[in-house]
Parts: C-alpha cells; structure tokens; sequence
C-alpha cells in the first residue's frame, strides 16, 4: 500500500513528493487539472530567493521536474470522496478506490467570485481571473482590474504595459498590497484609481461593454465603458473533498504550522490550511514540513 498520497501539485504538494520520496516513501500525488497551482498565472515570480525572473509557469515546470528526477509525476484524477479516518486511508476517484496509509491535503484555494450580475454569463468574454492569461486579448484596450491585494496590484502593472488605460477599483481607501506594489502603480500614468468602490454589475451582450460601481462611501453611481474586468479579490480554499472529514475553520483545514490536522496521519500544507501568510515560499515550507511529519507519523 502507498506510504503517502499528496492531493494537490502546486508548490506545496510538490516539494512534499520531493522530501517524502528523499524520506524513502512511497509516494502518488494527484491532480485534478493543470499542475502548479496558482502561480502558473503568476507573470513574473520575484520573491522566491534564488530563483528571480522566472514567471509562474517556469518555476511550476521546474517543480515538476525537480519532483520526476525523484520519480514522481502528478496523476490527472479528480478525486470524488475521501475516507481518511482510521489506519488506511482511502481516496476515490469514482469508481477507484485508492488506499494509503497516510495523507497530504494541499489543494490551494481559487479566486473568489464577485457574485454580481453579468459576472458569470460573460466570464470568458472579458471577465477575467487571470490577467497573464488573458490580458494581451486586451491590448491597446480601456480594461479594470478589481481588488486591493498584491494579485490585483501586479495584474493592473502588468496590464498597464498592454492596455492603454487601466482602471484600478478597490473597496477601501487602503491597499493591503505590499508598499512596492502600491509604488510601483502610483507611478504608472496609465493606471487610474478609483478607491472605495465595488462593482455592481458586469454588461455587455456577446462581450463585455460596460461596468457599473457603486460607492462604498456614499458616491454616485458610475458606469464605465470598459473592454474587461480582472477580478482579483482574494481566494478561496478548495476544501469541499474534506467537509466532514477534517475539521475546518472559516473554510480553511485548521492546522498548525506542524501541518497536522486533527485526524491522525492527514497533513495540510499550503494555502489550504489556515496560515497568516499565504505565499509561495511558506506553501513550499509547508510541504517539507508536512511531508516530515508524515514520515514521523508512519514510522
Ligand atoms: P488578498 O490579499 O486577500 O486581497 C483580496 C482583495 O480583494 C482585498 O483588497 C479585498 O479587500 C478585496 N476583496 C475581497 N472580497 C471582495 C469583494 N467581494 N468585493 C470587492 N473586493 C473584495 O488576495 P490576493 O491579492 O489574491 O492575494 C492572496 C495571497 O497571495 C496574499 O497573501 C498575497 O499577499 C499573496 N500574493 C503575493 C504576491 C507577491 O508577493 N508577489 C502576489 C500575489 C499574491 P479588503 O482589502 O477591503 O479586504
């Protein structure tokens, strides 16, 4: 029976095949879609100490092939139901069930929705998540970026080399984003801010033509001619594979920095579990971690 089973092959669950297999493990690791996790989406990766300039997906592929010199390759499984409890775990994937002794939950999280009107009827026509991804359909073009964090100060510079005007829509006065990244978009021309703010409605017929704010400080309504929204408004943890199998908090698989959750032998690492600090060295950190208190837990 395999040693460990890793679901998720973002940062964390792949540096936890790295130092579970280097444990002398056996180790499988599934994935439900592309492996990497979020930073693939991620243009330029510049605070993972020895690795500048890379983008997401480099890194992404060389964690990928970090973890095959080790001989372990994510499988394409899309897990339907887990048992966790007792000695053997087992993971199902349909109709297959697959035991193990022991388990690493590092499913990550995914972007937060808006919920408004027209958000998700025109998702894929000029709603976008992922402006690396979609952001040079847009050049030359008048597109918003929404939110207050580091993703949505990153995507709105990013974006400002491309489009020729970018609107930067964010609830509060304040960004929560790092000092660099608001400096760095207080210097573009291109990037316009409009602070207190929320999106009200997303329209457009085939694309989208037009967005509707509303003011969280008693402005005025405004309606913006605009060729997309970025949404960037935070996350949320893939955590509905383990309701009522792993205690959770506020959505999150409640661990500690041991990554140990309050089932024997089921480890969360990443920014699945909760954490003050959700980046890619800490959900790398966090699979070294979990992987060798999973070794300590089977020996
Ligand atoms: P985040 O830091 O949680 O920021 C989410 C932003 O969206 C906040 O400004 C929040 O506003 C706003 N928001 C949340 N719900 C909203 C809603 N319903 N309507 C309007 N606005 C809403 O998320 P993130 O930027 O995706 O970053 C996630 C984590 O990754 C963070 O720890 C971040 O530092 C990290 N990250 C780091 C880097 C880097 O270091 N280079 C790059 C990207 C991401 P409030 O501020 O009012 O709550």
């Amino acid at each position: 029976m395999t040693d460990l089973c890793i679901i998720g092959a973002g940062p964390a669950g792949f540096t936890a095949a790295i130092y579970a297999v280097r444990a002398g493990l056996s180790v499988r690791l599934f994935e439900s879609s592309l492996y990497g996790g979020q930073i693939v989406n991620t243009p330029d990766v510049d605070n993972y100490p020895g690795l500048p300039g890379l983008s997401g997906a480099e890194l992404a592929m060389k964690l990928y092939e970090h973890a095959a010199r080790f001989g372990v390759e994510p499988e394409t499984r899309t897990l339907t139901r887990v048992a966790l409890h007792g000695e053997v775990k087992t993971l199902y994937a349909g109709e297959e069930a697959i035991p193990c002794r022991s388990v690493i939950i590092a499913t990550g999280a995914s972007h937060r929705k808006l919920g408004c009107p027209g958000e998700e009827r025109l998702t894929g026509r000029g709603v976008s998540y992922c402006a690396a991804c979609d952001g040079a359909f847009f050049r030359g073009k008048t597109v918003a970026v929404n939110g207050g964090g580091n993703t949505a100060l990153e995507d709105a510079l990013f974006l400002a080399n491309a489009c020729e005007k970018v609107y930067l829509i964010h609830r509060r006065e304040e960004f929560r984003a790092d000092r660099a990244n608001i400096d760095a978009v207080k210097k573009r021309a291109n990037i316009e801010f409009l602070l207190s703010r929320t999106v009200k409605e997303i329209r457009g017929e085939q694309k989208v033509e037009e967005i509707v704010l509303s003011g969280t400080a008693g402005q005025e309504e405004v309606t913006l001619p605009v060729s997309a929204l970025f949404i960037a408004v935070g996350l949320q943890p893939n955590t509905a594979l383990f309701e009522g199998q792993v205690a959770l908090e506020g959505g999150y698989i409640k661990a500690g920095e041991d990554c140990r959750t309050n089932v024997p032998g089921v480890f969360a690492a990443g920014d699945v579990r909760t954490k003050d600090v959700r980046q890619l060295i800490t959900a790398a950190a966090d699979g070294a971690v979990a992987a060798i208190a999973a070794g300590k837990y089977l020996a």
